[in-house]
């Protein structure tokens, strides 16, 4: 933004200074004499009167120069400043839960490919947040990573395995009010699980108990639990043989479509 700002001031400081405002216009006099009257305080000073040095090079081309100049500073300012996606806003109240943004997600039918160990479609929008370990209310710190996203974008299952924890949003279930809608699917071998929170909704017919095999449907990236409104995001866990959730991000293999922030 603040570059922004300094581009514009200085487009229209540019503007001004070659238009040739500055300095009086005096109709019929070439450039050089002009030069000697705006500076005739100079050149008393320095008789005989040097030689006009300045014009090795025409004004005008001296002045294009110093434009291309500043405007390649501003420009290596406004890369420099990108702004980095803050992380998801974390609320400590139970905010609102469209179950009728669920339902009309869940009747889309549409089905993409999976991409290849990781848990998410990741179009129209995937970028990761590098946040597993960041400080969170109540002295909790974060157990996942956040892959930003829009509402509806599917999640898959991360291994053959069975869905052994299903919270609902809105419910009484321990964390509901933390995790939104919920699953915990638990890997066939190895005891490894996965966490999938803040879920716009579930896909059909997949209860506590379901066994799913890797790459299928479970759900839908939503805003439930403390994600925040409109903050649509998949947390997610893994917790290699069953113990506590390490960094999740050396674990996927991150699809070309996703950038990784932070
Ligand atoms: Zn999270």
């Amino acid at each position: 933004m603040v570059a922004v700002l300094v581009i514009v001031v200085l487009v229209i400081v540019i503007s001004v200074w070659c238009s040739g405002r500055r300095g009086p216009r005096v109709p019929g006099l070439d450039q050089a004499v002009r030069f000697r009257l705006t500076s005739r305080w100079v050149t008393s000073l320095t008789r005989p009167m040097p030689a006009p040095m300045t014009h090795l090079l025409p004004t005008r081309t001296v002045r294009a120069l110093v434009v291309v100049g500043l405007l390649l500073v501003a420009a290596a300012g406004t890369i420099r400043s990108t702004p980095v996606f803050a992380a998801p806003q974390v609320v400590t109240e139970l905010t609102s839960i469209d179950t009728a943004a669920d339902a009309t997600v869940a009747a889309d039918g549409r089905r993409l490919v999976a991409p290849d160990n990781f848990p998410m479609a990741t179009a129209p929008r995937c970028d990761i947040l590098n946040n597993f370990g960041d400080p969170r209310s109540g002295g909790r710190h974060h157990e996942g990573i956040d892959i930003l996203a829009t509402l509806g974008q599917e999640v898959y299952a991360m291994a053959d395995g069975t869905l052994t924890l299903q919270v609902v949003a809105g419910s009484t279930a321990n964390g509901a009010s933390l995790s939104g809608n919920l699953w915990k699917l638990t890997a066939a071998t190895g005891g490894t699980y996965y966490i999938y929170a803040h879920l716009s909704g579930f896909a059909p017919n997949l209860v506590k108990g379901s066994v799913v095999t890797k790459g299928q449907l479970l759900g839908w990236v939503g805003d439930t639990g403390n994600a925040g409104p409109g903050n649509y995001h998949l947390h997610f866990e893994i917790h290699p043989g069953g113990g506590a959730a390490v960094d999740a991000l050396p674990l996927v293999k991150v699809p070309l479509a996703c950038k990784v922030w932070g």
